[in-house]
């Protein structure tokens, strides 16, 4: 590394969080750790080799790629892709055994031909829609789709879900999902369809639904921690920092600007440091002129717009920062912290895309080490 730009991720923070979310949750109800898009950007293969260390029953990934990824570096667990994939593809669930999300009749007829081929029965989770709005047949449309499902002898009906597109913000459309989904299992359990797994929960259905955990959750967020939760998931701990350093330090004059646009104008003399990190590195041009930085034992904000590689920030008459010293766009220093949550608000977007859009070009510092293997 010698543009000094990298992330730390702390896996001792991530057992905490995997052995929080146990705690909440019953003895007979499994997780599936949301892992996709490289484990919300802190690198897949790491997390997902200390997750399968500490136990996890099931990945959740979202493409039929990381699920091969994840197979093809050893891993043994279960995983559901959390998507629909074009049924020509449909051969690779079965060769890599991987759990398909059906919502299409056509997907689950080819998987069940391929799967009769080789003479296995293969698991498939249903979604339905009970208010997202994305994937899957609304519920009360879903029945004759999945009667037919389950007519496919080599088709094995493992699972079935749904998803909440307000747990954070609305209590009466999330509890109505929660009811649809649960009366919805019983009228199909009424008529000798049932399921091994039923799950709802995300992250933050997960932590205010006790009701929503039914035998399977599916975290993502809690297992990263890139906000402050409220209530029983205060305990959760950030694990991922953003660090750069100070690559150039110089006396600005009254008058003098700083960066594309000269939206920084020094009223009075100061001092502007150049740090190594950019937009290209995910560090968003829209946290331009709004973001601080932590370096040493303060808060600096930043001087004009992020650049590709580059951010300036203003040092007022702190002498004593130097070339070299450490810059922390995301973490903590003593008593000071900037969260993932923190860059999204001042970039007006949410945690989840500030750590997903996180370069993987930067090097990820794993601690403690995962080695030996
Ligand atoms: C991403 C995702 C999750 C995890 O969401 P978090 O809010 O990060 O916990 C769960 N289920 C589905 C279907 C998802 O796409």
């Amino acid at each position: 590394m010698i543009r000094p730009v990298w992330i730390e991720v702390d896996l001792k923070a991530l057992e905490h969080n995997f052995k929080f979310i146990r705690k909440i949750i019953k003895n007979n109800v499994k997780i599936v750790a949301t892992v996709k898009q490289s484990a919300y950007g802190h690198g897949i293969i790491p997390i997902a080799r200390k997750l399968s260390r500490l136990g996890v029953d099931c990945f959740g990934v979202a493409s039929l790629e990381e699920a091969i990824f994840l197979r093809d570096a050893g891993f043994k667990e279960p995983i559901l892709v959390l998507s629909a994939v074009f049924e020509s593809y449909a051969e690779y669930f079965v060769k890599y055994k991987v759990t398909a999300t059906v919502v299409s009749l056509d997907f689950a007829r080819r998987l069940d031909k391929l799967a009769k081929k080789i003479g296995v029965v293969h698991p498939v989770h249903i979604y339905v829609d009970t208010g997202m709005g994305r994937l899957g047949h609304y519920y009360k449309d879903s029945f004759e789709f999945i009667e037919k499902i389950k007519n496919l002898k080599n088709i094995f009906l493992e699972g079935i879900y749904t998803h909440f597109p307000v747990a954070d913000s609305d209590l009466n459309f999330t509890g109505s999902q929660i009811k649809a989904f649960n009366e919805f299992i019983n009228l199909l359990k009424n008529k000798a369809i049932t399921f091994k797994y039923r799950h709802c929960a995300n992250s933050i259905g997960m932590l205010n639904y006790p009701k929503a955990h039914f035998n399977m959750v599916r975290p993502g967020l809690v297992l990263y921690g890139g906000m402050k939760f409220k209530g029983v998931g205060s305990s959760v701990l950030p694990i991922l920092s953003l660090k750069s350093k100070v690559i150039f330090i110089k006396r600005f004059k009254p008058g003098m600007s700083a960066s594309y646009g000269r939206n920084f104008v020094a009223k009075k003399a100061t001092l502007i440091a150049t740090v190594s990190v950019g937009y290209a590195d995910g560090y968003p041009w829209s946290l331009s002129n709004k973001a601080k930085v932590i370096i040493k034992d303060a808060f600096f904000p930043l001087a004009g717009n992020v650049c590709m590689d580059h951010i300036m920030v203003d040092l007022g008459n702190r002498r004593d920062i130097s070339v070299g010293d450490d810059v922390i766009l995301i973490g903590k220093s003593g008593k000071l912290e900037i969260m993932a949550s923190d860059l999204a608000d001042w970039a007006q977007t949410i945690p989840y895309e500030i750590m997903s859009r996180l370069s993987l070009k930067i090097q990820r510092d794993y601690k403690p080490s995962l080695l030996p293997y």
